[in-house]
């Protein structure tokens, strides 16, 4: 049996209504760190989809997750509702869908999320980009316990940190391939059937609105690549910080990064 995009959703995720003001769907996602928000009306019916890129475009002002607007910005934003900045009627999914096809509808349609409802069009949970990315992380992993298993070899103990992210550089690489060239295919196809000229720029705009799929596998496989050099200079596991050791389940988890946990959380406090 194939598995449910319900495994891996957000379920009760937190939404915003449509005549809620856009600052107040900046403050949630501040809050929470979200790039997206289902708006949803009094029955809880999804209605719409803001995101924070929605709210860059819409916003005279820089809008970044970890810098709260000051109080003169928010008194020039305080007008403006969600209603005027969302995409409305976004594509949904419901919980029992493939895992695979609600991934392939984010990456082939560029949007960041997906809603998902029950029968009634009510809001049960949410599938974000993050999470499908998650979900191509557990399918590479379970590629690679599978072929371990057949070729009879032990699995990879902590250990072989640098043998792992080897693997899933490959991986990862083969995949991204994949997918470009049937980017490329999508493109070819563009060109043939000529599009007008605002129906061409919205559709760059859209392009460069929403941080893909494959947008998030390409920084992944450049994280995995600057690991790897790391690993060959042997400063992989030793913290910029403070020049102490990094746990590799952290590097294993984000191998971009070059600070120990508690470096982290210093800056993120500062
Ligand atoms: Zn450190």
């Amino acid at each position: 049996m194939k598995t449910p995009v319900k495994s891996l959703m957000t379920g009760s995720p937190i939404a915003i209504d449509a005549d809620t003001s856009a600052l107040a769907g900046l403050d949630l996602m501040i809050e929470h760190g979200f790039r997206h928000l289902p708006v949803t009306n009094a029955d809880r019916r999804v209605v719409g989809v803001v995101s924070l890129e929605d709210l860059r475009a819409a916003f005279p002002i820089p809008v970044s997750l970890r810098r709260p607007p000051s109080a003169e910005q928010r008194a020039e934003l305080r007008d403006l509702p969600i209603a005027e900045v969302m995409s409305y009627a976004p594509q949904t999914v419901t919980a029992e869908v493939a895992l695979e096809d609600a991934v392939r509808q984010l990456a082939e349609q560029r949007i960041g999320c997906l809603p998902v409802v029950d029968g009634d069009g009510r809001l049960e949970g949410i599938f974000t980009e993050s999470d499908a990315l998650q979900a191509l992380a557990t399918v590479l992993f379970t590629d690679e316990v599978r072929e371990r298993r057949a070729g009879g070899a032990a699995a990879p103990g902590p250990g072989d940190l640098v043998a792992r992210l080897r693997d899933e550089h490959a991986r990862l690489a083969a995949k991204l391939q994949g997918y470009e060239r049937h980017e490329q295919d999508l493109t070819a196809l563009r060109r043939e059937i000529p599009l007008d000229i605002p129906e061409q720029a919205s559709d760059v705009t859209e392009a460069g609105l929403t941080e893909g799929l494959a947008d998030l596998a390409a920084k992944r496989l450049h994280d995995l690549e600057h690991a790897l050099e790391r690993a060959e200079e042997g400063s992989l596991e030793i913290c910029e910080g403070c020049g102490g050791a990094i746990a590799p389940g952290r590097l294993r988890v984000l191998p971009g990064t070059t600070v120990c946990v508690d470096c982290a959380r210093e800056s993120e406090a500062r």
